[in-house]
């Protein structure tokens, strides 16, 4: 059971790395000392394979020079034998057979090889040369002298009778250079000459090239002093020289052959010499193999051979570092998994994990002892598949064995179920229930999984207790993601959306709105809450039977901090609240449409007195020159203000006059701007309370003008234009009412009748008797003082009211008027037309009008009867 019992620990991780980095370290160490190892025999053997070779270039050079000296000496007897030979024939009387035995010689030498013969005599002069064009007689001096020559005096001097060689001299008659080889001549015992073979210097180097043919291997002969003979290469340079005085071979004449190496001078070549001397002869041969040439082939070959090597040990090296990388990745991955594996298992205790491993071949299933006190056995469980089916709640069974058989299937990733279990002691668990399998056959069957289990009743009891508050709420309240699923609703919202049985999970969220077009300007609204953290506002959605409902929808991300935050939004349906409104605004449009077609002023204030509504013609009736908007908020004082005052604005008083009970009033006003209006004033009021006030503004100037233009007309006589009689008698009443409040100033009354008018009717004609009744009145009003009143009592009697006056002072009036109009004619078609008056007069006395009418008219027939044209006062 793998995650039931691991048993490691943190510290062992971190010992067993350094242990990893010291066996590391411990490799790298054994491969360099053995790559060390390698690389010193490997020198070592190649120190070894150059000796060797060396060895062997050093004996090849020294079987050579034997073979070289063998030669040479074989040469140089043959050369001995033919001086010798020359010599005895030269001694010999017959010249033919010395002629004969030098054809001979020439014969039994190499082209060009032989360059002279020739013979001195023993004073050195050369007596014979058989380069001489015409040879002198045999013993005749030839001129020529080699006395001082070496080869001539090595003989003289006593020398043994021997064959000498010279060093190459420069012929004087051959003109070449040339190894002298002499033999002295005895004639009878007695010195008497020498004979000499001049040898070319390049036909014995030419032998040698043909040996070593290429620059870089030598050959030379010399003598034992040093001095050159020959030379397989570069002849010129070293003929007249002689080898450096160090050579082996000439600091130890006793020695017969011996090696060296040096640098030779010449060519600056580096070789390993082997020397041989000639048998018989004080000459030396010398062989210098070119060292860079014998051993190079050999050097290249360990060259290659260390490049190899070399590369090998790249490549080692290499190879070692990628192992010791990847070892060290291993190494650390098993560290980490090490590590892994102890913090699961450190959480497995912590998280209080039960652990169960299925054998889904056997059906064993193993459970830890966490599992088994979940579920409080006191026994270990019986170790099967049957003990965990026991314990799962039968409701719960189906649904939990179905995702089983989902990760069984390979349809998910993994086990998880939630679900209650039975304990042993007979009460229930909720339990969170994962596993995973951890081995499939190749055709995808499960052979075993593993799995943990957690005892969530806590926070199952907990869900529980928050969704039984969220579905109390009165609300819908679902909790969103951030890619809009829904992640949870209430009941309320499950009641509103969802239909019955329908997975909140599932819900599109299209479906709530009312377009797509809709749907998208909720991105606003979710970008000022990723703004702000929250947003509110009302918006349309459609429900479970497709009706549009209002909502307010106030929407908070769960955690702010969190980009990933789930958004839980809280839904208030408001539909009837914006039916309501909506109705409201209907009814409002009604209104204002009305009230602007209203041929009055209208003014509306709510119950808090602040203006809910006015129309235009308000404005105009007003003079105001506002627009009816902006006086639509302004509470009662700040209109009134607006008005221009309390004096202008005394109507809108009127509401509060009303002292609460009055629920209606109707005023006429006379505005400043001389406009008379007709005030409505009315309380609206719903159920007993009041929701405001109306006042509604008539112009009714027009109708007053024309009220007053009746009343007139009513009041006044058509034909004279005074007061009739009833709008007379209607002053005189008022002023007698008038005249018990101000006693002592006095009034007086004239009655009037013209002097017999029927004969002017008679006379003229009933038009010019009109015209003199218009006379008479224009005089009479002309007459009258401001505060006098004239009335046409009927026909042509006339009353006249003196205001202010005492009865010598009404007396003197009436005189006065009676005198104007007896002497002022009334001009007519008909001519001047002269009229008399009658004037009865009667003091006004705390009387009443009709009494006061009577005592003015006795006076007046008084005055008739006393002949006319003239003045009577009552009381007679
Ligand atoms: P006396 O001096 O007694 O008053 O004589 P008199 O002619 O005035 O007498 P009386 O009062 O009887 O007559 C009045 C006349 O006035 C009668 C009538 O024809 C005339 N009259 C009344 N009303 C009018 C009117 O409106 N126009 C004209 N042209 N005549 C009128
Ligand atoms: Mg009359
Ligand atoms: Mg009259």
């Amino acid at each position: 059971m793998p995650l039931a019992a691991p048993e490691s620990h943190p510290a062992h991780s971190g010992s067993s790395t350094r242990k990893a980095l010291l066996q590391v370290a411990l490799a790298w160490v054994a491969l360099l000392l053995g790559m060390a190892l390698y690389w010193a025999l490997l020198h070592q053997s190649q120190l070894g394979q150059l000796a060797n070779a060396e060895a062997q270039t050093r004996l090849r050079a020294a079987q050579a020079a034997h073979a070289l000296a063998l030669q040479t000496g074989t040469q140089f007897h043959k050369l001995d034998y033919l001086a010798r030979h020359l010599g005895e024939h030269w001694l010999e009387p017959d010249s033919h057979g010395f002629a004969h035995a030098i054809a001979v010689a020439r014969t039994a030498l190499p082209d060009g090889a032989l360059v002279q013969v020739a013979i001195a005599d023993r004073d050195g002069q050369i007596v014979y040369s058989n380069l001489a064009t015409e040879p002198p007689a045999n013993g005749a001096p030839m001129r020529i002298s080699i006395a001082d020559r070496e080869h001539f005096r090595a003989h003289l001097d006593g020398a043994p009778p021997r064959l000498f060689i010279s060093q190459p001299v420069f012929g004087r008659i051959s003109q070449q250079w040339t190894v002298q080889f002499s033999r002295p001549l005895h004639d009878s015992g007695d010195f008497c000459g020498v004979i000499v073979l001049s040898m070319s210097a390049h036909y014995l180097s030419a032998a040698l090239r043909d040996i070593f043919p290429g620059s870089g291997d030598v050959a030379f002969v010399v003598r034992d002093d040093g001095a050159y003979l020959a030379r397989s290469h570069l002849l010129a340079q070293v003929l007249g020289s002689a080898v450096p005085p160090s050579r082996p071979f000439v600091v130890d004449p006793a020695a017969r052959s011996g090696f060296y190496e040096a640098r030779a001078s010449i060519d600056e070549t580096e070789r390993h010499y082997a020397w041989h001397r000639v048998a018989d002869y004080p000459v030396v041969v010398s062989l210098g193999l070119d060292r860079e040439r014998a051993l190079g082939p050999v050097r290249s070959a360990l060259q290659d051979g260390r490049q190899q090597s070399l590369i090998g040990s790249a490549l080692l090296l290499l190879a070692a570092g990628a192992i010791t990388w990847l070892w060290l990745v291993q190494v650390r991955q098993a560290a980490v998994l090490s590590t892994t594996s102890e913090r699961l298992d450190l959480a497995l205790r912590g998280g209080n994990l039960g652990t169960w491993d299925w054998d889904c071949v056997t059906n064993a299933c193993r459970f830890n002892q966490r599992w088994a006190d979940m579920l409080a056995y006191r026994d270990a469980p019986p170790p099967n598949l049957e003990t965990w089916v026991r314990h799962v709640h039968p409701d719960d069974f189906p649904r939990v064995r179905a995702l089983l058989q989902a990760h069984i299937d390979g349809a998910v990733d993994q086990y998880e179920a939630e679900y209650r279990m039975q304990r042993c002691d007979g009460s229930q668990i909720w339990v969170l229930d994962r596993g995973r399998a951890m081995q499939r056959r190749p055709d995808g069957s499960v052979l075993r999984m593993v799995g943990t289990l957690l005892d969530v009743s806590a926070r199952v009891a907990e869900t529980q207790l928050r969704r039984a508050l969220l579905d109390q709420s009165a609300a819908a309240i679902a909790v969103v993601s951030r890619d809009r699923k829904v992640l949870e609703v209430n009941q309320r919202a499950r009641e509103i959306f969802l239909r019955p049985g329908e997975d909140a999970a599932a819900l599109d969220m299209r479906r709530l709105h009312l377009s797509d077009a809709h749907y998208g300007t909720m991105l606003q609204h979710y970008r000022s809450l990723y703004a702000n953290g929250s947003v509110r506002f009302e918006y349309p959605l459609v429900d479970v039977h497709g009706s549009q409902r209002w909502f307010d929808l106030h929407a908070v991300l769960r955690d702010p901090d969190s980009p990933a935050s789930e958004i839980v939004w809280t839904l208030v349906d408001i539909s009837e609240k914006h039916h309501a409104e909506a109705a409201l605004a209907t009814e409002r449009l009604r209104l204002t449409a009305l009230i602007e077609r209203f041929p009055g002023g209208v003014l509306m204030e709510d119950a808090s007195g602040v203006v809910a509504m006015a129309n235009q013609r308000l404005c105009e009736l007003l003079d105001l020159p506002d627009t009816p908007e902006t006086l639509v908020g302004l509470d009662h004082r700040a209109f009134s203000a607006r008005l221009g005052g309390d004096s202008r604005s005394t109507w809108l008083q009127l509401s509060a006059d009303g002292k609460g009970a009055e629920k209606r009033r109707s005023v006429e006003i006379r505005h400043s701007n001389g406009r008379e209006l007709e005030i409505d004033w009315l309380t609206i009021e719903r159920n007993g309370t009041a929701l405001g006030h109306v006042w509604l503004l008539r112009d009714i100037t027009e109708r007053k003008q024309h009220e007053a233009h009746l009343a007139t007309l009513a009041a006044t006589d058509a034909l004279t234009g005074l007061p009739n009689r009833r709008s007379f008698m209607a002053g005189l009443d008022a002023v007698i009412a008038d005249s018990h409040h101000h006693r002592g100033r006095s009034s007086a009354l004239l009655m009037l009748d013209i002097d017999h008018f029927k004969r002017v009717n008679d006379t003229y004609g009933h038009a010019i008797g009109d015209f003199v009744l218009q006379h008479v009145a224009q005089v009479i009003r002309h007459e009258l003082r401001h505060h006098d009143s004239a009335g046409r009592l009927g026909g042509e009697e006339f009353a006249i009211l003196l205001r202010g006056v005492d009865a010598d002072g009404a007396l003197a009036l009436a005189e006065r008027l009676r005198t104007t109009l007896a002497q002022t004619p009334a001009i007519s078609n008909a001519g001047a037309i002269r009229v008399t008056t009658s004037i009865g007069l009667a003091m006004l006395d705390g009387d009443n009008a009709a009494r006061l009418l009577r005592h003015a008219d006795e006076a007046l027939y008084e005055a008739k009867g006393q002949g006319r044209n003239r003045v009577c006062v009552w009381p007679l």
